[in-house]
């Protein structure tokens, strides 16, 4: 890791002694920290309030027992989270990860960053995130539902449309939020629809929520490349992940005339050089929850079981699986083979070491707080429609987000040219989402 600012490297050490080996959230600390460098002489207010050590401490912290009972009648015990890190903006907003590798460190560098994602926005909305380690692979209807209400009966108390709104994120869909607000609503007596956000169309959610996040990367990426003066026309486009995100990412490069060649599943990836057929992995992913190495077995598709998928040549890449996910090895192969764009759907799927050898292999990156910012931004044009009792139609919701998205865009890139780093999109993202959260905090008051 790189060397921080003096003034910096003591918080980045209280931030590694107060969270012991929870090295994910060590991990996006310090590259929010990195780029704070030109910060701290430009504004030496926020240094004197202690702001930057205030906004590496979570406001609190929420650990909870959840059981439940299996189909088989068994009792089964989970632990639930919730961290609500900063509401200097707005109410904590952020999702609910459900997946076995969630735990305190993992929740909180989620947190973390959503922080500074959520203030790029421009939307009234502070950050939190939340989640359990409880496996839904495998589990029936049943056994989700008895999990999700077990979990919002401890989580309820803690929650509210001014206080702290979750949505979903990687184990955490529709159904999930359905089984969430239901048991929300049950405790509580209220049809208070802004308090979860990712609900269904026919019962207070938005149109485009779902798109969002894979969409809203894609438009962050279409900036980049007008910046280029080219377009998506002819790319050929890595997309990793087979999910929410990724899905929908893909269905928006090959709208703008993109052709998205591979996507995986943690089973491995599935590569089809004349584009792949998206309603069918649709149909698989969504409806049957199947694996992706079953679209390659009726098709004209390859299945690599145990590679990597940015061995595939590509223009284009969007990582929209998971933290870490892309690697030195894997930057390496995209350096090689002519990628101009890395773009993250997901949250930190980029190694710091991957990051440097794009850096210096010459390919632009876009980093997750940015051009995955399109689904909780959508998530608060769904608590607006929400507060004054409205439904916005598709085209209208998707204008909105596309606004945003470009908004950012030219935020990431301005502020990046303000600090004396044309074209650095970390250094612009992490340094305009700070200032936009420590103004606010500055404020507020201690
Ligand atoms: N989980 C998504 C994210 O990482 C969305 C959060 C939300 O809509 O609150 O930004």
């Amino acid at each position: 890791m790189s060397t921080l600012h003096p003034t910096l490297q003591p918080m980045y050490e209280t931030v590694l002694r107060r969270n012991p080996g929870e090295v994910e959230f060590h991990q996006a600390a310090h590259e929010v920290l990195e780029s704070l460098r030109p910060v701290v002489d430009k504004r030496p207010e926020f240094v004197d309030a202690s702001i930057i050590e205030r906004i590496c401490e979570p406001e609190r912290q929420i650990i909870f027992r959840v059981p439940w009972v299996d189909d088989s009648g068994k009792v089964r015990i989970n632990r639930g989270f919730r961290v609500e890190f900063n509401s200097a903006l707005g109410p904590y907003k952020g999702g609910l990860r459900f997946h076995p590798s969630v735990y305190l460190g993992i929740v909180k560098f989620l947190g973390f960053e959503q922080i500074f994602k959520n203030a790029l926005t421009s939307m009234p909305i502070g950050g939190g995130k939340g989640g359990s380690d409880f496996d839904p692979k495998g589990r029936s209807d049943g056994e989700i539902m008895r999990f999700c209400q077990s979990f919002m009966t401890e989580l309820y108390r803690h929650l509210g449309e001014y206080t702290d709104v979750p949505a979903g994120d990687i184990g955490v869909g529709g159904r999930e939020i359905g089984y969430l607000f239901g048991q929300y609503k049950r405790i509580t007596n209220r049809y208070e629809a802004g308090v979860l956000t990712g609900k269904g169309l026919s019962w207070g959610g938005s149109q485009v929520r779902t798109e969002a996040t894979g969409y809203g990367t894609v438009f962050f990426v279409h900036e980049m490349l007008r910046a280029r003066k080219t377009d998506f026309d002819g790319k050929k486009v890595v997309v990793s992940g087979s999910g929410n995100v990724a899905i929908y990412a893909a269905e928006k490069v090959a709208q703008l005339g993109g052709t998205v060649i591979a996507l995986s599943d943690s089973g491995g990836y599935i590569v089809q050089e004349g584009g792949i057929d998206l309603d069918a992995v649709k149909e698989l992913k969504e409806v049957r929850r199947g694996r992706i190495s079953e679209y390659a077995e009726k098709r004209d598709a390859r299945f690599v079981a145990d590679g990597c998928i940015w061995d595939v040549p590509c223009d284009i890449a969007l990582p929209c699986a998971t933290q870490n996910e892309l690697d030195e090895s894997g930057a390496g192969a995209l350096v090689k083979n002519g990628c101009i764009i890395v773009a993250e759907g997901a949250n930190m799927p980029t190694t710091p070491e991957a990051l440097r050898v794009l850096r210096r292999g010459g390919i632009e990156f876009a980093p997750g707080k940015a051009a995955n910012a399109g689904g909780v931004a959508t998530s608060a044009l769904e608590m607006q429609q929400n507060a004054s009792r409205d439904t916005w139609t598709f085209e209208y919701a998707e204008e909105r987000l596309h606004d945003i998205m470009q908004g950012i865009y030219g935020t990431c890139a301005m502020t990046a040219e303000e600090y004396g780093m044309p074209g650095d999109y970390v250094a612009g993202a992490n340094i305009a989402g700070f200032i936009r959260v420590a103004d606010a905090m500055l404020a507020l008051g201690v």
